[in-house]
């Protein structure tokens, strides 16, 4: 999170110099999107193990899109607050193990509550696990669950009482003076939601000219620092409805906080709307830790902050630094491997679906290929030669793992799960992005994320609280390791992990006294 340096000093270190900072923490696989990073923080494993591979990947047996979340039990159904009526079924059915959360409800005799919330289904769930007391997304207009999860009656009151749509008729102004701003007012080759141009202020009034909530309004609402603030204020009335933190057992409160990811996605990295989201989130958080303080004590809770994936920059202001940067059209790439083919003997078409770097062949069209090897070398020639890519590589040079010392290699074996993932896998050279959007139509967004390079992986990890020893940390690390180090501190087993506990930010039984004297703090 490079805007840190840039906050005053005392915002640099979350509550002055009681917080660990690691300096160079990255996700070390290839999928990084929004799925797949709340699996890892949440399990402790990478998504070769936890199985969440991608948003939406393509179902082989169904032979259609499924997102992560979506589960075909029609017993299971989701349900909405303050009486909307949602659609869908979604739980974390397709977790392939335990939330960290899950295993200390289990090994700690249930007296675990666990509350999360956020905008996406796919973070919630996956942040809570397969059950959880409250697990609470944001869908149509409306605060949402499933029948597997619990409702809470203070969820509904908040819902009842500061509903999405009061926000209506708000503005979204720079908080900062003009000064402060690293960039131009107009972020090139920005996709803004419908209804807002390039500039601030962004008025939350939905297409222009409608005097009620619509569909546009709540895009802009997502987008927009209200939502955050509305995730907060969610997370302080179950600190206080449910008594987090002071009953028998250790509870779990997670937030994710969607909106920083829909304005990389439309206005990029380099805005004025990601730098002023991430000062009021950091307002936000600031509250939250305020409200904890005051509820359940500072020094009586421990607190990892993190972020799913990164962003890359728009390819098309890449590009004014001269650097190789671009747009990987996929369905050229498609296209490509049916032309590859088209005279080999092979079904048109031979491509099921590409998504993402996945790509996936119409059944036995990959085993066909994997026996023939000139029909292989073709289509791989093909891809390899299309704008933008890097590589490709099969199923069988993921599969379990292998020891090597290439880099994006290793980064795509992490990500893969027998099943789940492509049969090809498309790597774009750096600052090229992947869009599935035909070559010559405008993209109905910016920019976006899922490939292994730092820019998408580099993420900050931060923990502060019960436990941790201040400072900043300079070795390598994942986010993967969050999850094995809260089990450090509550002395509990994960199932299966790939991270390892952060040892070196957990104070020694022998330091827990010095850390009882007052520590001298940044903040006023
Ligand atoms: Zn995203």
């Amino acid at each position: 999170m490079q805007q840190f340096r840039k906050l005053p000093r005392e915002k640099r270190n979350l509550h002055g110099t009681t917080g660990a900072w690691f300096r160079d923490a990255a996700y070390p696989y290839a999928a990084t999107e929004t799925c797949v990073g709340h699996a890892t923080i949440s399990t402790g494993a990478f998504p070769a193990t936890h199985g969440m591979v991608a948003n939406t990947w393509w179902d082989r047996k169904e032979q259609k899109m499924v997102t992560c979340t979506s589960d075909p039990d029609p017993s299971v159904k989701n349900i909405g607050y303050a009486g909307a009526t949602p659609k869908g079924a979604d739980t974390a059915w397709r977790m392939a193990v335990p939330s960290f959360a899950e295993e200390l409800k289990f090994q700690t005799g249930g007296a675990t509550r666990i509350v999360t919330f956020s905008l996406k289904a796919r973070a919630a769930l996956t942040m809570a696990g397969h059950k959880a007391d409250a697990a609470t997304w944001f869908d149509g207009g409306a605060w949402v669950t499933s029948t597997v999860y619990g409702t809470q009656p203070f969820i509904e009151e908040q819902a009842k009482s500061h509903p999405a749509k009061a926000d209506f008729g708000k503005t979204w102004a720079l908080s900062l003076p003009e000064k402060e701003y690293w960039y131009g007012e107009k972020a090139l080759g920005a996709v803004p939601p419908e209804g807002w141009d390039l500039t601030f202020p962004h008025p939350l009034r939905g297409k222009s000219s409608v005097s009620e909530p619509d569909s546009a309004f709540y895009e802009q609402w997502a987008s927009s620092p209200y939502a955050d603030t509305a995730l907060t204020e969610l997370a302080e009335k179950a600190v206080d409805a449910l008594n987090l933190g002071k009953a028998a057992g250790t509870d779990f409160l997670a937030v994710s906080y969607s909106s920083v990811d829909y304005i990389g996605h439309e206005f990029g990295p380099r805005s004025r709307e990601i730098q002023d989201i991430l000062v009021r989130l950091d307002k936000d958080l600031g509250n939250l830790f305020a409200h904890l303080d005051q509820k359940v004590g500072r020094g009586n809770y421990v607190v990892a902050l993190s972020a799913d994936h990164g962003v890359v920059p728009i390819p098309e202001d890449m590009q004014k630094t001269g650097a190789d940067a671009g747009v990987l059209h996929l369905p050229e790439v498609q296209q490509r491997i049916e032309i590859a083919l088209e005279s080999l003997n092979y079904p048109k078409p031979s491509v099921a679906r590409i998504t993402g770097s996945d790509v996936y062949f119409a059944p036995d069209v990959y085993k066909k290929l994997q026996a023939d090897s000139n029909a292989m070398s073709y289509v791989l020639v093909a891809i390899g030669t299309a704008p933008g890519v890097a590589a490709v590589y099969r199923a069988e040079e993921l599969r379990d793992r292998p020891a090597t010392q290439t880099p994006t290699l290793r980064a795509f074996a992490l990500s893969y799960f027998p099943g789940r993932s492509g049969d090809l896998f498309i790597l774009p050279k750096p600052y090229w992005l992947l869009d599935t959007t035909p070559a010559g139509k405008p993209r109905s967004y910016g920019t976006g994320h899922g490939v292994p390079y730092n820019y998408d992986q580099h993420v900050p990890v931060l923990l502060m609280g019960f436990g941790i020893q201040p400072g900043q940390y300079f070795q390598p690390i994942t986010p993967a390791d969050i999850a094995p180090t809260f089990a450090a501190l509550c002395g509990i087993t994960l199932s299966s992990r790939d991270g390892h506990p952060l040892a070196e930010a957990l104070r020694h039984p022998s330091q827990k006294t010095a850390a009882r004297k007052p520590v001298p703090t940044a903040n006023p």
